[in-house]
């Protein structure tokens, strides 16, 4: 069966801005709080559309990122910090500290090995997914691409483990489909050796909780959110009072970590998998963005219900720029013009 992959690529931006877009009234909130306000989430949305009215800084930054790569035909560093300053005119939505305070300093020309911070926050995974889908055809480009737009920001290396780990994803779920579905095994073998053969000590860690992810598979979604909810977080960054609740961390480790567990557990349909997604409890904004890259990938813009589409802002806009993004990788690695 031949694949679509404009339509894999369009899936993959939309599932970020939709997940974002979902998650976002939840940021900071306990799961248990988010299910206080209602028994089933898709009802509430329907009768409550107004509230789910703007996505975040996950897509904000997504999608600036998408524009440096079609612009530089591929990673260019000029375009990137360009792009990544261009976001502060959005203005940030819901910023996270890693990303506002360099790029801050990068729009006053500090150079970015100064300006970066040594945060090890989800902010670089939740807007990786351009660079998978771009160099989904070149792991060792992706690899590269992933870590350099992290080390702009975030210096420390569990960030950029993160954002190879979703971007090699993005890479293996665009060439699979829901009809012919992909073994786990191998989903995790990818994942998991596009971060090994590393001395670091924090990306052997991440490959040790992805390893326990793995063997986890079969807990209950609430279970499994509470067991890696603050994944590899270590004091004093730890939430003592979210101990044995779930509530993922914008760690990058545990927030990279519950979103591949719960689209893992939810492969059943898009709409499924991304109201999970969003009311995980935490970084739920982030949990949707990234976990909404995967689904996005994985199922494609056919299969993402329409109405869910539409709630979205700006949604031609993203369409839009995911097709550009698409058709400067099909010249370069489908026709190889450049
Ligand atoms: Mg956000």
């Amino acid at each position: 069966m031949e694949i679509n992959l404009l339509d894999k690529f369009q899936g993959c931006l939309l599932g970020v801005a939709i997940g974002d877009t979902l998650g976002h009234p939840f940021e900071g909130k306990l799961r248990s709080q988010i299910f206080s306000y209602f028994k089933n989430f898709e009802e509430f949305l329907n009768s409550n559309s107004d509230l789910f009215r703007t996505y975040t800084d996950d897509t904000q930054f997504t999608l600036h990122l998408a524009k440096a790569l079609i612009k530089g035909n591929g990673f260019n560093l000029d375009y990137i910090i360009r792009e990544f300053v261009n976001w502060l005119d959005d203005p940030p939505i819901g910023p996270g500290y890693g990303c506002i305070t360099s790029i801050r300093k990068l729009k006053y020309g500090i150079h970015w090995k100064q300006a970066a911070s040594n945060s090890g926050g989800n902010g670089t995974t939740m807007r990786i997914a351009p660079v998978g889908l771009f160099y989904c055809k070149d792991p060792k480009a992706l690899k590269t691409a992933a870590i350099k737009t992290s080390t702009i920001t975030h210096s420390h290396p569990a960030a950029s483990a993160g954002a190879i780990v979703i971007a090699r994803a993005i890479a293996y779920l665009i060439d699979k489909t829901p009809e012919t579905g992909f073994s786990v095994d191998d989903f995790f073998n990818v994942i998991i050796s596009s971060i090994s053969n590393s001395q670091d000590e924090i990306w052997k860690e991440f490959i040790k909780i992805l390893y326990k992810l793995k063997s986890n598979l079969n807990m209950p979604i609430e279970s499994g959110l509470i067991k890696f909810s603050q994944a590899g977080v270590k004091s004093p960054y730890f939430i003592e009072q979210y101990l044995g609740q779930a509530f993922v961390h914008p760690y990058t480790i545990s927030t990279v970590v519950c979103s591949i567990f719960i689209f893992l557990k939810k492969l059943t349909s898009f709409k499924e998998c991304i109201l999970e997604l969003a009311t995980a409890g935490g970084d739920s904004d982030t949990v949707g963005a990234i976990g909404g890259s995967l689904a996005g990938a994985y199922f494609g813009l056919q299969k993402i219900p329409p109405d869910l589409i539409k709630l979205v802002k700006n949604n031609k806009k993203i369409s839009r720029i995911s097709e550009e993004l698409y058709i400067v990788f099909e010249k370069r690695f489908l026709k190889g013009l450049f």
